[in-house]
């Protein structure tokens, strides 16, 4: 079979830009690229590749799993099922942690609270190769995938296996995190629901589990200047910026919102 008999059958399975996606993956190029190869013979097991990669979509499964991989931050993130798809949203969690460093000029050591695939702290890390960076998690499979990651990327970061601070020693200058916020009954999508680890996702009744059970003990683990950075619900600000203020009251707390206007990103920080 043919670059063009393959878009045309998968055309008919799936959305015409994922079959493209897919079988250009497969062939290590560009979908735009394909267009140019459209007479050249696909060798069979590539063939039988992009037929069960077909059916995963099929069966609706989220494109970033089938290809298992995703683009977060301009570097490419292994990814599978013991992890949460990296979200746009994330990434301007990144891009907002940076410009608070750059006016943290003593920032040295950040941890990463709940690092699922390691998008968050390994883009950090490339950024700032100055800092070190700790990665975290509650799923040793999780850490498996952030740490292969950590070797793709070439970033040398340290890894803890811990329920979040239960296994942690010492104190940081900077604590990101992206924690489970879905409230227990809130409606998600089925691509989601269906696909993704809970465990990535739900923080109990309201949400809020997990910043409660990062800010028990976070006075611990911080240095005297820090920045603390959490991604948040939309409809959390209110109640995650009251357990900062009543957490650490010397903290200035800010809410920054996402290219859609909604309210995704609370910091707290202590210069
Ligand atoms: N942003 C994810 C979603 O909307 C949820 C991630 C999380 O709970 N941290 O599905």
């Amino acid at each position: 079979m043919t670059v063009e008999d393959l878009i045309v059958d998968g055309k008919k399975k799936v959305h015409s830009t994922h079959a493209k996606m897919l079988l250009a993956d497969l062939l290590n190029k560009n979908p735009l690229e394909l267009t140019t190869i459209l007479d050249e013979e696909v060798p069979e097991e590539i063939v039988k590749q992009y037929q069960e990669k077909l059916t995963s979509l099929q069966q609706q499964k989220p494109i970033q799993y089938v290809l298992g991989n995703v683009n977060f931050y301009g570097n490419l993130f292994k990814v599978n099922d013991k992890v949460l798809i990296p979200r746009f949203e994330t990434e301007e969690l990144v891009e907002n942690t940076l410009k608070f460093l750059d006016l943290f000029e003593n920032a040295k050591t950040l941890i990463d609270l709940g690092c699922g695939s390691g998008a968050i702290g390994i883009t950090l890390k490339k950024k700032r190769p100055d800092l070190e960076v700790t990665l975290l998690d509650i799923s040793q499979d999780a850490l498996d995938v952030a740490k292969e990651n950590a070797t793709n990327l070439e970033t040398n970061v340290n890894f803890i296996n811990s329920n979040m601070w239960d296994n942690v020693e010492g104190t940081f200058d900077v604590i990101i995190s992206n924690p489970p916020y879905i409230k227990e009954d809130e409606e998600i999508e089925d691509i989601v629901k269906n696909n993704e680890p809970h465990l990535a996702l739900y923080g109990g009744k309201d949400g809020l589990d997990y910043y409660r059970m990062i800010l028990k003990d976070i006075r611990s683990h911080l240095n005297s200047s820090y920045l603390i950075g959490f991604e948040i619900g939309e409809s959390q600000k209110n109640e995650v910026e009251q357990l900062l203020k009543e957490t650490l009251p010397e903290a200035l707390v800010i809410t920054k919102k996402d290219l859609q206007n909604r309210d995704r990103m609370v910091f707290a920080y202590h210069f």
